[in-house]
């Protein structure tokens, strides 16, 4: 029996509905930019594996670093314990955060990443007997699937069921260039009639919003307004972080700068999971009592493991490395080019373009959209590239080591796959 077939037996499927979902793909090695599957066909990994691999899968050196770090440690309690391989990450991290973060806060993965922030925020304030419980997001906002994490992003299939069981949240629109001024009378209100606690926003692209990106001087006004009026900003960057968006982090954009960054995705490399939130000195103070009752008292058993620790070292040394600075632009400038080609494409209807992150809104009907997507998911496979779109949207977050060939078979496919629409 094939894997295909063994695993319908007793597995469970993130984000799946099984009903309608039948084929799952067997996949038995990755390398570089290539995922291979039972059968020996290989794909292009044109997204990743959701934005973690950008260094391409089993990346020797990362290998290597891993590797040695297992004959060392495995895993500790990181209560009362330390060990270099968190130390050494925390100062790499903070090397390439935004100069306020001075905090690394360890913990598993995305939605973690994004529940910790949010804590971060809630506590912040109520250490100081503020009374602040309520969260600003924006409407089509992703950050995870915990509950605090599905409070504050925007309601869909995803977390609809949960609606009731919420943290309190606020939302508004995402800038759109036009929109400013209305946005920021709206939180002004919204701040007066229940104050706010913190905003948690994905900065310039909403990855699950099909890459959706908006206005920076718009969100630098919204940011502004936050800051005045004390409203911690939780920037996260689980998709954004690590180059994706041509810098470090996509804040790096940004005049106003967030008090919470949470990372995790590319943080590891695409080799292990786990989350971090940075913060701000003045966060970390809010924090730092006699009182035992006044500290973050969350904590995850695998929090800081050294081989995610290792791992996540030798991924920030890669993205520091000319190298992969160099790529990361390359990727950009063939991107630009692309969309240059795609300008009058009658199956386009825009097309959004930053760093390595590519994505084209298809100019279709959207009944029977359904099987359509799955099509379009099926025509990539058999050309030999691995994207999912996502509603009517196809993109592309290439590994940064793809080369120009690779890059061009998977514009070719695109162009190929628009024609056939
Ligand atoms: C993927 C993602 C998350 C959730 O991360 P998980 O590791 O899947 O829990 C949170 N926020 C953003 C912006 C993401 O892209």
């Amino acid at each position: 029996m094939s894997l295909t077939q063994r695993d319908q037996k007793h597995i469970w499927h993130p984000l799946t509905q099984h009903k309608l979902q039948k084929e799952i793909i067997g996949i038995k090695k990755a390398k570089g930019v290539y995922l291979t599957d039972e059968e020996g066909n290989e794909y292009i990994d044109a997204i990743s594996s959701w934005y973690t691999s950008v260094y391409g899968h089993c990346n020797d050196f990362i290998l290597e670093k891993v590797k040695a770090q297992m004959d060392q440690l495995d895993q500790i309690v990181f209560s009362g314990f330390t060990h270099k391989p968190a130390v050494e990450l925390s100062e790499a991290l903070i090397s390439i955060l935004p100069s306020e973060q001075e905090k690394i806060f360890f913990n598993d993965n995305g939605s973690t990443a994004t529940e910790v922030g949010i804590k971060m925020a809630l506590q912040y304030h109520f250490n100081q007997g503020n009374d602040r419980k309520v969260m600003l997001a924006f409407e089509e906002g992703f950050h995870g699937d915990t509950f605090g994490a599905m409070s504050v992003s925007g309601l869909s299939v995803y977390n609809g069921a949960f609606e009731e069981h919420f943290i309190k949240v606020k939302r508004i629109p995402v800038p759109n260039g036009n929109n400013t001024k209305e946005i920021l009378q709206q939180l002004k209100k919204i701040h007066e009639e229940t104050p706010l606690a913190g905003f948690i926003y994905e900065p310039l692209v909403q990855g699950a919003a099909a890459m959706k990106m908006h206005d920076g001087e718009g969100l630098n006004e919204i940011l502004r307004f936050c800051k005045s009026r004390n409203i911690v900003l939780v920037a996260d960057e689980v998709m954004t972080g690590f180059g994706k968006t041509g810098k470090n982090f996509a804040s790096d954009y940004l005049t106003i700068q967030p008090d919470v960054i949470c990372m995790s995705k590319a943080l590891t490399a695409g080799l292990l999971p786990m989350g971090a939130t940075s913060c701000s000195l003045e966060i970390y103070n809010a924090f730092y009592d006699d009182e035992l009752a006044k500290g973050l008292f969350h904590g995850h058993t695998y929090t800081a493991n050294p081989l995610a620790c290792a791992a996540a070292l030798a991924g920030v040394k890669l993205l520091k490395s000319k190298e992969i600075q160099q790529s990361i632009q390359l990727i950009n400038n063939a991107n630009t080019e692309f969309e240059r080609t795609l300008n009058l494409h009658p199956k386009v209807a825009e097309t959004r373009n930053l760093g390595v992150i590519f994505a084209i809104d298809l100019n279709i009907e959207m009944e029977r959209y359904g099987s359509t997507r799955d099509n379009i998911f099926k025509s990539f496979l058999k050309k030999g590239i691995y994207l999912r779109p996502l509603g009517k949207t196809i993109y592309i977050v290439p590994p940064y080591i793809i080369s120009k060939e690779e890059l061009s078979k998977i514009y070719k496919s695109i162009t190929e796959v628009l024609d056939a629409l």
